[in-house]
């Protein structure tokens, strides 16, 4: 019973505050929700759907978990995958960008672009995903739509080709000129957004008088875009050179609609994946999918283990017996019962572009491919330039094999970077992290679940570079660096600072020293 509708699986990218709790809940209110994953991030009194699988996550009310939302719109699967909103980054955040075939950047209107917007289009980019802007909460006070252009062209070095043009500046916002059709999208004004899209569609000649004035401006924007080049091309998107635009007010429930339909128009769906080895695996072929997130610990009752995979190709049926690439050994899908996020609902049937959850899968891991037929692998998800780190005792001696346990386990899933030396010895490794929550995540999980606390200590470094063994040997006793190993074998330079690092690069250009993708700030 292949389930043969298109697909579309993105996932939103924006600073905390932008909006993207509340274009969730309204693309969620335009769509037909067919399963929903803990990725509607609660806030006051609105969705209950909070992911409060750790006690931690609860306290500070912000998801640390990824998941992904599906519904159906116009014969359409859309799957929303889910970017953890807080303000501190964890590589979760940046791996969940694996899993998906374009992004939507969420800018506020009033803000232009935010730190964390621009780490997230870097890794976009990196990975070649091509990204819709939208520009929210136009419904009020905001920068002017050519300002916020021309940030985004400066920062993030894409040409912005707007599909539709505000009619009214930010705060007095009438609605929008379709650029490729040239109708009046009118906007009327609901409360707090309650209704289903409050546009109207209307052929230029059908513009109230009222708006007649501002209509003329936008028009006359329209056309000064079209002879700057600022028209939407669909290559030049797809190879990441522009990003379409459009404006919105998501708690209005404006351009909702329209950015539903541009996804399905624009945006690209799954595609042929390249593994390792230069084969290629058609979305058509037998089945295959990659793991791009491990989530342990959600229910404190009894230990479970989630690894989410994003198919790749084929059609996905429960029960299935399929092979672990990085074991060769026999994944038993049958026993491995397949949810989405923490509803253990189980799922029959995966197409290609949607999410699955595994539980209790222990041998797989962030990055591992599982798949049906002939054998495939695909690359690994990169790890990003840690700019955190922490050395780590067993708080308790007496508990120094589960301490051993459970940095091997949180290693393994990804929840931190575990570096080591001779020097400093097994006792006491270095965990390396994106972002500072990922600590947070340790501290927790060592004392709950693995019985161990944990004991950090703050080291200086701020950079991390990779190097080789005789990088490692000729470092050796310089100043401001140390080198350690992680654990798959990659040598890393830790520095006091920026400047450092260069100094000794420059000094020393017959030793490797490799930025790492991201994370740089
Ligand atoms: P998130 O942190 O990105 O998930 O942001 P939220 O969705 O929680 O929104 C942050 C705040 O901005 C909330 O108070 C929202 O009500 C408000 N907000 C979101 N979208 C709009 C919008 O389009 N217009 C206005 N005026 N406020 C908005």
């Amino acid at each position: 019973m292949a389930d043969t509708r298109p697909r579309r699986t993105f996932a939103v990218i924006s600073h905390p505050d932008a909006g993207k709790s509340t274009l969730t809940e309204a693309l969620a209110l335009h769509a037909r929700v067919i399963t929903e994953a803990g990725a509607v991030h609660g806030k006051g009194d609105r969705r209950a759907t909070v992911s409060d699988w750790m006690a931690m996550e609860k306290a500070r009310g912000i998801s640390i978990t990824s998941a992904a939302l599906q519904f159906t719109y116009r014969d359409h699967v859309v799957n929303l995958v889910d970017t953890p909103g807080h303000s501190d980054f964890s590589e979760d955040t940046y791996r969940v960008l694996s899993a998906v075939d374009s992004a939507v950047m969420l800018v506020d209107a009033g803000k232009g672009l935010e730190p964390q917007t621009l780490k997230l289009f870097q890794v976009c980019a990196l990975r070649g995903i091509p990204v819709i802007t939208v520009i929210n909460k136009w419904d009020r006070p905001g920068l002017s739509p050519l300002g916020l252009l021309d940030e985004i062209e400066r920062q993030i070095k894409l040409r912005p080709t707007p599909l539709t043009w505000p009619v009214g500046e930010a705060g007095d916002f009438r609605g929008v000129l379709d650029r490729r059709t040239g109708e009046f999208i009118k906007y009327t004004r609901t409360a707090g957004g309650a209704t289903i899209a409050p546009e109207r569609r209307m052929p230029a000649a059908e513009v109230d008088a009222a708006d007649a004035e501002v209509w003329a401006e936008a028009v006359e924007g329209h056309e000064l875009l079209t002879l700057d080049d600022a028209d939407h091309d669909q290559k030049r998107f797809l190879a990441g050179e522009s990003t379409p635009v459009m404006f919105a007010s998501a708690l209005q429930n404006f351009g909702v609609a329209q950015l539903l339909d541009l996804l399905l128009e624009l945006a690209p769906g799954p595609s042929a994946t390249a593994g390792v080895d230069g084969s290629v695996r058609d979305v058509d072929d037998d089945f295959s999918a990659f793991i791009f997130k491990v989530q342990s610990g959600m229910n404190n009752a009894h230990r479970d283990r989630l690894a989410y995979a994003r198919v790749v190709s084929g059609q996905f049926e429960r029960g299935m017996v399929l092979t672990h690439a990085a074991t060769g050994r026999p994944f038993a899908t049958k026993y491995a019962q397949s949810v989405f996020g923490r509803d253990t609902a189980s799922v029959d049937h995966a197409s290609p572009g949607d999410i699955i959850g595994f539980v209790n899968a222990q041998a797989l891991r962030v990055g591992d491919t599982v798949y049906d037929g002939a054998p495939i692998e695909y690359p690994p998800v990169p790890s990003f330039a840690p700019e955190h780190f922490r050395s780590a005792t067993a708080g308790d001696i007496g508990r120094y094999k589960q301490f051993r346990r459970g940095i091997e386990q949180l290693d393994q899933e990804g929840v931190v970077q575990v570096l080591r030396s001779d020097l400093r010895g097994d006792q006491s490794p270095v965990l390396a992290a994106v972002g500072p929550l990922q600590f947070e995540v340790v501290e927790e999980r060592m004392k709950n679940e693995f019985n161990s606390p944990i004991k950090f200590s703050r080291l200086d470094y701020q950079v991390a570079r990779r190097t080789d063994a005789d990088g490692a040997t000729a470092l050796k006793g310089k100043r401001g660096v140390e080198v350690l190993q992680r654990t798959d074998g990659t040598h890393l330079a830790l520095f006091v600072d920026q400047w450092r690092a260069n100094v000794t690069a420059r000094d020393n250009p017959e030793i490797l020293l490799e930025a790492l993708p991201a994370g740089g700030s």
